[in-house]
């Protein structure tokens, strides 16, 4: 049997913060509407930081000998490379709050000097003295939910900020300091067309960020905005508005010296989301707080998609934390070497770095390669797929179909 374990000695941290103010329309994540069991939450948060600290030691982590004295503090920890605050609106926090959950993650694992650390933030609950405050606490890194700088895509999409105030939060953001700030645009949307949209692509040009995140609008099941279309209270989402804007999109990125690095993803040279590809390199990662996902190398983890039972559960396990039991909140799964081969072809597709072969055959064995070279033979002839000596990966034009294209070059 292989080691399929990854060979690395970098992690991630990601929290989960499953508040809102209010939802909106098209959201299909999970988070509450109401900060009522924040408090609460917070206890069992920091109980659950505490108590997974063997996470990535115990599992299929394996560090290699070799690396060990490489490693800061403890020899069998990884180091901690990035943290992520997601949500939710992790903004809801207190400065205060977010403060004492970097000292705890900084006191029970070994975090890297300049790691990376991101918080998402909703315009509605941001002023210049937050900002700040959250420069001064360490997060060095923002993703704020911009969406769109006109009020009509706002009010479609149930947004609680206005255009003026968006626009206002990054100059407060680059006022406290931020130079590393993301948005976020969503596009496609049935009350825009094509000017609007390279409008908003011109203002976020204009702003100067290093980094856009561009999602399509799609109808989450359990969206109110997909009710709203069934009731035909608004208009419908059209797949050629999403395509439309997203070639535009491609091409203007392209023509301002943005890389399309991921589906979503755009970025000045070395200003990607570091956190956010080490999900597509494969590096273990361990997430907080409900509906959060762990990867340790070979297995997954997830934390169930409730508040309450999640803080119920974090209260049973302290309870019984001299017998060591799991906790009844959360599912572990072991993945396969063909699983772990499909998540990999999955997730490097949707990425600029695209497959690379060598590396299949180096670190998960020839079959795997060969199966892969193999099956993308009939996508390259359809134009569907492209090839550059040992890397498979998808041009522009490509990208949006990746899901389509990985689902012919899975294990049968
Ligand atoms: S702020 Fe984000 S997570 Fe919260 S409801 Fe809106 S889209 Fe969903």
């Amino acid at each position: 049997m292989q080691d399929f374990s990854y060979f690395c000695i970098m992690a991630g941290i990601y929290i989960h913060i499953p508040f809102c103010n209010s939802k909106c329309a098209y959201c299909g994540f999970y988070s509450l509407p109401s900060l009522k069991l924040k408090e609460r939450f917070l206890v069992a948060l920091k109980a659950e930081i505490v108590e997974r600290e063997e996470y990535l030691q115990r599992g299929g982590l394996r560090v290699k000998p070799a690396m060990r004295p490489a490693l800061k503090g403890n020899h069998d920890m990884p180091t901690i490379n990035t943290i992520y605050f997601g949500g939710g609106t992790p903004s809801l926090l207190s400065i205060k709050e977010i403060g004492e959950l970097l000292h705890l993650i900084k006191e029970t694992y070994p975090v890297a000097e300049k790691t990376e650390i991101t918080l998402e933030a909703n315009p509605d609950t941001l002023s210049l003295e937050y900002l700040e405050g959250l420069r001064q606490h360490g997060i060095n890194r923002l993703s704020i939910g911009i969406q769109s700088f006109f009020d009509n895509d706002l009010k479609y999409l149930s947004r609680r900020h206005d255009s003026n105030h968006a626009r206002q939060c990054i100059d407060w953001a680059k006022q406290a300091g931020f130079s590393n700030i993301s948005i976020d645009l969503i596009y496609g949307l049935p009350i825009s067309n094509a000017e609007q949209w390279n409008h908003n692509l011109d203002l976020f040009f204009a702003l100067g960020l290093p980094h856009l995140s561009a999602y399509a609008l799609t109808l989450e099941p359990n969206a109110i905005l997909t009710k709203q279309i069934e009731l035909g209270k608004v208009l419908p989402v059209n797949e050629e508005d999403a395509l439309r804007d997203y070639e535009i999109l491609c091409q203007r990125a392209a023509e301002n010296g943005y890389l399309h690095y991921e589906i979503s993803n755009f970025c000045k040279t070395g200003m990607h989301s570091k956190h956010n590809a080490s999900y597509w390199f494969g590096t273990p990662y361990i997430g907080f707080g409900p509906s959060a996902h762990s990867f340790d190398g070979v297995s997954r983890q997830w934390n169930v998609s409730s508040v309450e039972k999640y803080i119920d559960a974090r209260h049973e396990t302290a309870r019984l934390r001299d017998q060591k039991v799991p906790c009844p909140a959360s599912e572990k799964e072991t993945l396969s070497p063909e699983q772990l081969y499909d998540e990999y072809v999955m997730l490097r597709l949707r990425t600029h770095w695209g497959i690379d072969l060598k590396w299949l055959k180096r670190e998960m064995g020839e079959r795997f390669s060969t199966y892969c070279e193999q099956h993308a033979q009939p996508l390259i002839a359809q134009g569907r797929l492209s090839q550059t000596r040992e890397f498979l990966y998808l041009t522009d034009a490509q990208m949006l179909f990746a899901d389509g294209v990985a689902e012919e070059l899975f294990w049968e």
